[in-house]
């Protein structure tokens, strides 16, 4: 109970000394008293001997209660006594009780309605004063009832229908004021319909902190379906004995419709100025919802059984329609968002972009369409795209680091500057956040935030102070606070909470998205597995036409050959320039299709790995250029041994040739050199230097490409064009790299790799 110390006494707290340190642990069910509108026998079975009286037995029944002890029903009831105890018989007595019959005893003017049920191992007998003013209202019930459910049925909506529940039962029981009350999870409540006499004071929207019904009072709400107190000022009307003869301890009132109530609860209605209730529990998949209660405050008010049954029927129907109503709601709103949810998700399979898809302002829907909030994020790896009212975009990605940390896939808070305080600075816009992650390990997620909402709580006195001190019998006692004037607590840094098919909508989603990426990942994997296949097979392709190509291409060039040999002296000028071109369109032919062998085959050819002293073999590629190092008169620098490496050697020798040589042909400076050395960084990087005539920007990437030359055929020594193509296939097969850095006029250096880069 808040403001109050915790009850530390274990003795058992009963009405006798209840106060409000201990009324949550209070046996409300034993009070061993009735109220005195009724008077109660407690009966063993099969004997029907009565065990225990209420003390007002002689004025209802006409027999004092003590003498009543020991006796059966039969000396109570006479000859009505056999109908009784075969309706008893027959009748279901354990779910609390039931109108047995109708009963007059001689000398008392008005009849008893008695009531039976069992609990605790005993037939507990109600009688209740029958009040014949109320006969007609009991008449009009049923069609009232009836009447009601068929209106209730077409409301359109839950606060619909509260509304026309709380006026239909007062219309039918009379009560100045009959209020719906809602529970929160904390146990308080507020009042979330009201129907009253047009000058009392409005309760609607009142908040009741939780210890304005306490545990055992919460307790019995879920027991019986109608509690009625028809005054409030009543005086208890013990039992004789208090307790059971044989058990020795007071018998369990839980289901009892005369049970005494808490002395606590008569002095909180007396202080609200309540002088009658009448409270049905509304209830929803077997748990208190809510509370219909209704109060009369103009007098005390007995509302006769019958319009009691027809209204505790009501309160099952009103239970049963709303739950109804409320999952309908819940279900409409959940399937417009898995309709959202799909579209969003169809939309990111077809548009491939994240970001896009998500938070696209212009088209319907985006993240803001799924879920109730202002402002909405993607983030992946970094990049931030927003839309709405957000935090800045470094806030929100320092905020999804935070997240990450979390470790959770889906993150929601409703007062996030409460756990994380850099949100502080910006809880106009998001006091909440709904994240969900899309991988394990980046910060990759979508986000969705919620302003503050400063929410004023109404409360019905203020809740911090439940209890008054007074002073009775020389001692301080607590009692329920006496003022219940309008106590106003504002809530800061907070948002309307995230509902569970807002959380299950964001998930949803998140898994939609995710299968997206991992369907897209796999396709990824499909494509590339195809082109290497394919790859594959037009390297096998290339390899078959130029090797079978060679064949042909001898021939003409043998017959050409021979043709002008053996008829040179017969042919003109002209036509021994045409046959010197065809032999020099066969030989340049020839040299293209050797490449086109020579890259298929890097392709294919298994690579030869092992430890290789790249020493030895800069010194082969070298030993092949001689003639064109001698003829251009470079220097060649060599300024580090480069060691050993794990590679093709021949493949590498071919790679260092073909630098070396582009190296040393295009220069066309008087002093030429090509250095030949390795840098060591966080991977060891070959390279071959020139001071030569440099490559364009442009033109970096070309190079690379077959057949590709950036000079007339002629010019700088010629060559096919594919050279480069092939030393990039090559390193690229051992797992490496090969890229240049050149100044057009100053030279060019070519650096390559052989492994894979060492991950950062
Ligand atoms: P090729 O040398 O047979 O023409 P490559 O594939 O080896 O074919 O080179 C492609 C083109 O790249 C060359 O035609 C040349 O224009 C350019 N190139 C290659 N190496 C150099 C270099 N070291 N300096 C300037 N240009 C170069």
């Amino acid at each position: 109970m808040s403001g109050v110390e915790p009850y530390t006494d274990s003795r058992q707290v009963t009405a006798r000394n209840v106060d409000l340190t201990n009324c949550d642990r209070e046996l409300v069910q034993y009070p061993a008293a009735v109220q005195s509108h009724g008077a109660m026998l407690v009966v063993d079975e099969p004997n029907y001997t009565i065990l225990q009286a209420s003390e007002n037995c002689q004025h209802l029944i006409g027999q004092a209660a003590k003498d009543l002890l020991g006796k059966t029903i039969a000396d109570v009831f006479g000859t009505s006594a056999p109908k009784m105890v075969e309706r008893l018989h027959r009748m279901s007595l354990e779910n609390g009780p039931v109108h047995v019959v109708r009963e007059s005893f001689a000398g008392s003017t008005s009849g008893v309605n008695i009531f039976a049920h069992r609990c605790d191992g005993v037939l507990i007998l109600e009688l209740e004063v029958i009040s014949d003013s109320n006969d007609a209202a009991s008449a009009q019930a049923y069609s009232d009832v009836r009447e009601t459910i068929a209106k209730l049925e077409k409301t359109r909506s839950v606060q619909e229908f509260l509304d026309l529940a709380v006026e239909r039962i007062r219309t039918f029981t009379g009560y100045d004021r009959v209020m719906a009350y809602k529970f929160a999870e904390d146990g308080s409540g507020h009042v979330v319909s009201e129907a009253k006499e047009q000058d009392l004071e409005p309760y609607l929207g009142l908040h009741y902190p939780a210890t304005d019904i306490p545990a055992p009072a919460r307790r019995l709400f879920e027991l019986s379906w109608l509690r009625h107190l028809p005054d409030v000022d009543y005086v208890p009307v013990p039992l004789v004995p208090e307790s059971h003869p044989l058990t020795n301890s007071p018998i369990d009132m839980s289901f009892a419709i005369l049970r005494s109530v808490s002395v606590m609860y008569t002095a909180y209605l007396r202080n609200m100025g309540v002088r009658s209730t009448m409270v049905m529990p509304l209830m929803k998949s077997g748990r208190l919802w809510g509370l219909i209660s209704a109060m009369h405050h103009s007098g005390p008010r007995h509302v006769p059984f019958e319009v009691r049954m027809a209204a505790e029927f009501l309160a099952h129907m009103i239970s049963l329609q709303m739950a109804g109503k409320e999952d309908a709601e819940f279900y409409e709103t959940r399937i417009r968002m898995a309709e959202i949810s799909e579209q969003l998700i169809e939309g990111f399979r077809r548009e491939h972009d994240l970001h896009e898809a998500m938070t696209s302002a212009g088209r319907k829907p985006n993240l803001l369409t799924l879920l109730p909030a202002q402002g909405a994020a993607v983030v992946s790896r970094g990049a931030v795209s927003l839309t709405g009212a957000t935090p800045p975009k470094d806030e929100v990605l320092k905020l999804a680091e935070w997240i990450v940390k979390s470790g959770n896939p889906v993150f929601e808070t409703d007062r996030l500057s409460e756990s994380y305080s850099p949100a502080c600075a910006y809880k106009s816009v998001a006091s909440g956040v709904m994240a969900v992650r899309l991988s394990a390990h980046t910060d990759e997620m979508l986000m969705w935030f919620r302003p503050e909402h400063i929410e004023i709580v109404s409360w019905a006195g203020d809740p911090k102070k439940p209890v008054d001190v007074s002073e009775a019998d020389g001692m301080l006692r607590l009692q329920p606070r006496t003022s219940f004037a309008l106590w106003k607590q504002s809530v800061t840094g907070r948002c309307d909470p995230w509902r569970q098919d807002e959380r299950e909508a964001a998930a949803n989603l998140r898994q939609g998205v995710m299968s997206v990426i991992a369907s897209r990942a796999e396709e990824i994997e499909r494509m590339n597995r195809q082109l290497a296949e394919a790859n594959v097979e037009l390297d096998s392709f290339a390899y078959v036409a130029s090797h079978d190509l060679k064949e042909p291409l001898r021939g003409v060039h043998h017959l050409v050959s021979f043709l002008k040999r053996g008829q040179e002296s017969k042919l003109n000028e002209e036509g021994r320039k045409q046959l010197d071109n065809i032999l020099k369109l066969t030989r340049r032919m020839d040299d293209l299709i050797e490449s086109l062998l020579q890259y298929s085959r890097t392709g294919r050819v298994e690579l030869a790995l092992e430890t290789t002293d790249l020493e030895a073999v800069v010194e082969d590629a070298l030993a092949a250029a001689t003639r064109l190092i001698s003829h251009t008169g470079a220097e060649i620098r060599r300024p580090r041994p480069l060691g050993h490496e794990v590679c093709d050697a021949v493949r590498i020798r071919e790679v260092f040739s073909n630098l070396i040589s582009n190296a040393l042909k295009y220069n066309d400076k008087p002093n030429r050199f090509v250095e030949i050395g390795m840098e060591v960084g966080a991977q060891k990087r070959y390279y071959v230097r020139d001071n030569g005539i440099g490559i364009e920007e442009a033109a970096k990437d070309q190079i690379f490409e077959i057949f590709h030359r950036m000079h007339g055929q002629n010019e700088f020594g010629g060559g096919v064009g594919a050279g480069l193509t092939i030393a990039r296939r090559t390193v690229e097969r051992h797992g490496g790299k090969l890229w240049l850095e050149s100044t057009v006029g100053q030279g060019s250096t070519f650096y390559f790799t052989l492994g894979p880069e060492a991950p950062t």
